[in-house]
């Protein structure tokens, strides 16, 4: 597994639709359907797709919050050695949890109102039984001070907080048991625009400080760029591009990375790009299109594409795509205008 912390190899999260009084399958949403995926240490790998492409399900997986249908979740242990999350279970999975944690999306509903802040941080703490008394108290303080919030506020309730600083609170919960790594899903969707910055520049400043890898969702592509290494671009359940950020921006290689990265919004109106770039629905993952997924959007789409199915392949250094023409397109980048 050389030096990754996580490796995904061909994992697979369907969910079965039931119905009638005998709860029969009658269909199988695809959410997660072969996703292969590698996390250096240190790394902050950004996840992206359109709302329903499956990202915050492999994120759930990962953290097996969902069980697994198929394929391997290997986690590199603090200990040095390497454990398949999607075998594990009951207490050989919650000894690993703490070493895994997430943010979530919403700090006002992810947050117990009856609880104070000391109990909310220190709710991990307890629930692995790692500190207790005094040093809980201690280590929740320190955490505290760590993410910017004041320790006299340490019994106050999450509504006397604003946004920023619920989702700081949030940020002290997935800190205080010391994880190797982080899934922020839509850590900061929810902010204003001012305050999403700030929690940005906090988690990169943590990352430093914790040592911590980032498996960082978002919908949001400027965001994305903003703090990641490299990005991972998911489209109805699979991985359709990997690449460095820069190289990912400056020039993709999969049509639909492009019209992700042409469709974001243009701060000034002068230069709004007139064109859709991303028309029509994403598909169900429950009846996926032949072929390639993207096929029927995409406006490069041959009839091979309607019924042969890209495989990823690697193009150039640290890049992959699931694309038949990946080699001859040139797509359009927002960097290079
Ligand atoms: Fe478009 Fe065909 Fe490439 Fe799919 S394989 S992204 S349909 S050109």
């Amino acid at each position: 597994m050389g030096e990754f912390l996580l490796e995904v190899r061909g994992l697979k999260k369907y969910f079965p639709l039931k119905k009638g009084l005998l709860r029969r399958t009658v269909a199988t949403l695809r959410a997660v359907d072969g996703v292969d995926l590698a996390i250096q240490a240190g790394e902050t790998v950004g996840l992206v797709g359109e709302s329903g492409c499956g990202k915050t399900t492999l994120g759930r997986t990962i953290l097996r919050t969902h069980r697994p249908t198929t394929g391997e979740i290997l986690f590199r242990k603090n200990d040095g050695s390497v454990a398949d999350l999607a075998k594990l279970e009951g207490d050989s999975l919650r000894a690993i949890r703490p070493q895994i944690q997430m943010i979530f999306q919403d700090p006002q509903s992810s947050l117990n109102p009856r609880m104070t802040v000391l109990d909310i941080v220190s709710e991990p703490l307890v629930a692995n039984r790692l500190a207790h008394g005094a040093e809980r108290v201690a280590r929740v303080k320190q955490v505290m001070e760590k993410v910017g919030l004041e320790i006299k506020h340490l019994r106050r309730y999450p509504h006397a907080f604003s946004g920023g600083q619920r989702q700081r609170i949030g940020i002290a919960r997935a800190l205080i048991t010391n994880p190797s790594l982080i899934v922020a899903d839509e850590a900061v969707s929810a902010l204003d625009v001012s305050i999403r910055a700030q929690v940005l520049n906090l988690l990169q400043d943590l990352q430093q400080d914790f040592s911590l890898t980032y498996l960082f969702i978002s919908h949001d592509l400027s965001v994305i760029q903003h703090i990641s290494d490299r990005v991972v671009v998911m489209y109805v359940g699979k991985v359709v591009e990997v690449a460095p950020t820069d190289d990912l921006f400056a020039q993709p290689l999969h049509p639909y990375t492009e019209a992700l990265l042409l469709s974001i919004p243009k701060p000034d109106p002068r230069n709004r790009i007139a064109e859709i770039f991303l028309s029509g629905e994403t598909p169900s993952p429950v009846t996926p299109p032949t072929g390639c997924y993207f096929h029927p959007r995409c406006k490069y789409a041959t009839e091979q594409c309607a019924v042969a199915v890209p495989p990823l392949q690697t193009l150039g250094t640290g890049r992959q795509v699931a694309c038949h023409f990946a080699r001859t397109l040139n797509l359009r980048g927002v960097a290079s205008g």
